[in-house]
């Protein structure tokens, strides 16, 4: 069974804009893939159609062999957890009230929390710390902590599949490369699969096994890091010429702008 498997998804919204346009790909379980293309590219249509979130017409969309639009609600919340790219709750939140939220989809009137539940979430908010910002309104911290409690939450779910939406954008190199490692840790010990829009190339080539290179709502590229991330595709996708090199630890492709 795959994770993911879309097939002729097409997509317009409301207004006309056609976002999407007769996208297939499938992606196996335990992979993390990466979505890369130009802003406006498609990239947030498509994980917001994947989490439920956005309603097609147009084609499949199947995550663990079952077809978003019948997933209910609480059912879709207990696989899938989004963190987007942007988060502005309505109300004044502690940090801690957010990363409980992640368990709402197992809550029910008949249980409170368990132990587990309670050492679950205590460990992910030490992991990211954010435990010291336990009792802050989630409106009074910055960017980039915010940011971590808001993979806390994703991760206190206990996802099969993680949707990640530019989750790199506010955080400072080392936070980002504190969180690439919980990401590949938690990836490798319980085979999360991860489907990420990557503002950076540069991260995506070092974190992805493969990658999906969208322009206009379409796939240019599709496949594993060294075939997709090419001088031809990169410099056509996104109109600028660029030089590839490789990264002298990890040998991966890196992007560098021929300017
Ligand atoms: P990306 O995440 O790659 O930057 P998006 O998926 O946000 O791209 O956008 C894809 C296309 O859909 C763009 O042309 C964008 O202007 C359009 N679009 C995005 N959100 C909306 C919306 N809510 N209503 C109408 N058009 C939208
Ligand atoms: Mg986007």
């Amino acid at each position: 069974m795959k994770a993911i498997d879309v097939d002729h998804l097409s997509f317009s919204y409301e207004n006309g804009n056609k976002a999407l346009n007769d996208i297939s790909f499938d992606i196996e379980p335990g992979k993390i893939v990466g979505l890369l293309g130009p802003n406006g590219s498609g990239k947030s249509t498509l994980l917001n159609i994947i989490s439920g979130v956005l309603r097609y017409e147009i084609g499949s969309v199947e995550v663990f062999g079952k077809e978003v639009k019948t997933y209910r609600r609480h059912e879709i919340a207990r696989v899938i957890s989004v963190v987007s790219q942007e988060f502005s709750p309505l109300f004044a939140f502690t940090v801690k009230d957010i990363v409980w939220m992640g368990r709402m989809p197992y809550s029910s009137v008949f249980h409170s929390s368990t132990k587990e539940e309670i050492d679950l979430v205590d460990r992910w908010m030490e992991k990211l710390e954010i435990k010291r910002l336990e009792r802050r309104n989630i409106k009074a911290i910055s960017g980039g902590e915010r940011q971590r409690t808001v993979i806390a939450r994703a991760f206190v779910q206990e996802p099969r599949l993680l949707l990640l939406d530019e989750f790199t954008a506010h955080l400072d190199i080392g936070h980002r490369a504190d969180l690439i490692g919980v990401i590949k840790r938690k990836n490798e010990e319980e085979n999360t699969t991860v489907l990420g829009a990557f503002h950076d190339v540069n991260v995506a080539a070092q974190m992805c096994d493969g990658i999906i290179l969208l322009k206009e709502g379409e796939i240019v590229a599709m496949g594993n890091v060294f075939e997709v991330i090419t001088e031809k595709n990169v410099s056509q996708v996104y109109n600028t010429d660029v030089v590839i090199s490789y990264h002298p630890t990890c040998g991966v492709p890196q992007v560098m702008l021929k300017i």
